[in-house]
């Protein structure tokens, strides 16, 4: 009896050694802790191993059941030593998947109705593009993923549509901006209806651009629709060309009508005169980024407008991320100017902030004749 027990002991033992297996750790780790997750496999799988040959000794070499229990215990240290190992991986698996969702861009919410049928898409406003308040110029900028978006280095505009999902025009777009104006169909275009007068008007540095937010009240007429003015911007170099031609700089003024769609005037500047209007944005301009200048004073944009008011048209986009598309482009044809010592100021705070020029993709181009 006290043999068979004795026989019997060290194969319970192994048993229930066995039973108190850890479980295997289920969740997939990642690539990075699979090294580590495999050699606590095979941790567990030595233990057994050991466990297996204790009790098959012991049947054979006839052992003392307190030399088996010993051996067994091993076993059972191996295992939490196993167990521990795993409990340690699934912290630092743990730690990494916070990390990777703190980092991870955000997700884009889409609003869940369709966009009505026929229509261009509504541009959304997110940007220096789209509207003149203190969201487009900062909480909006956090949305984006880390590398935040700019015109070289990885961030630039080659990169824009990776780096968000929300960007994917920039990448796709068929009907991007800026394009080189050419080969415009010549017609008798309905002049632009400019409704601007003096209003109130705030200078904001935005890390993209110097921009202009404008108070209510300053409208354009395009083919019978009206479109308000939101703000008004500058590039260096220009963005659009015609002909191939570049400009030493120009200014978008963006309007946007009551269904959220938008129409940008550009207007092409070049060196020359001093222009007052430009000097009047200087005079306001902000000393911190994001920190918006309320100017004293009030401005009319009628006085950016050259003195001629032919002009190129075309549907665009955005020419900053989110690239949206559905913009109508109104380029004025004849150039303004400013002199060289306010164009050398705009250059000590953006010397390049133009998006390259996109494919036509055999959009029309239509100019006044
Ligand atoms: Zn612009």
């Amino acid at each position: 009896m006290r043999r068979s027990l004795a026989l019997l002991l060290p194969m319970l033992l192994a048993l229930s050694a066995q039973a108190n297996d850890p479980p295997p750790s289920k969740p997939i780790k990642p690539a990075s802790a699979k090294e580590e997750a495999s050699s606590s496999a095979s941790a567990s799988a030595s233990a057994k191993e050991e466990r297996k040959s204790s009790s098959k000794e012991s049947k054979e070499n006839k052992e003392s059941a307190k030399e088996a229990a010993i051996r067994a215990k091993e076993a059972l240290a191996a295992d939490e030593l196993a167990a521990r190992i795993a409990e340690r991986l699934s912290v630092i698996r743990k730690d990494k998947e916070d990390a990777a969702a703190r980092s991870a861009p955000r997700p884009v919410v889409r609003p869940s109705y369709a966009p009505p049928v026929r229509r261009p898409e509504v541009a959304k406003p997110k940007n220096d593009h789209g509207t003149n308040s203190a969201a487009a110029a900062g909480g909006l900028a956090v949305s984006h993923a880390d590398i935040h978006w700019s015109y070289k280095g990885e961030g630039g505009p080659l990169n824009w549509g990776k780096l968000n999902v929300a960007n994917a025009k920039c990448d796709i777009g068929e009907r991007q901006s800026p394009i080189d104006i050419r080969d415009g169909i010549k017609v008798d275009l309905d002049p632009i209806v400019f409704d601007y007068k003096p209003s109130r008007f705030s200078v904001i540095d935005n890390g993209h651009t110097i921009q202009v937010n404008m108070g209510a009240g300053n409208y354009i007429n395009v083919l019978g629709h009206n479109y308000e003015l939101l703000q008004f911007h500058f590039h260096k170099p220009s963005e659009e060309r015609v002909n191939g031609k570049s400009f030493e700089m120009v200014a978008h003024l963006v309007h946007k009508d009551a269904d959220g769609k938008l129409a940008v005037v550009a207007v092409l500047i070049e060196r020359g005169k001093s222009h007052s209007l430009v000097q009047h944005v200087w005079n306001n301009l902000p000393l911190e980024k994001n920190d918006p200048v309320q100017a004293l004073t009030t401005m009319d944009i009628t006085d950016i407008l050259p003195v001629k008011r032919d002009y190129y048209t075309y549907m665009g986009s955005l020419t900053t991320p989110p690239c949206s598309e559905g913009v109508l482009w109104l380029v004025m044809k004849e150039p303004v100017e400013i002199s060289p010592d306010q164009l050398a100021i705009f250059s000590r705070l953006y010397p390049m902030n133009a998006r390259p020029i996109q494919k036509n993709s055999g959009r029309l181009i239509k100019e006044s004749n």
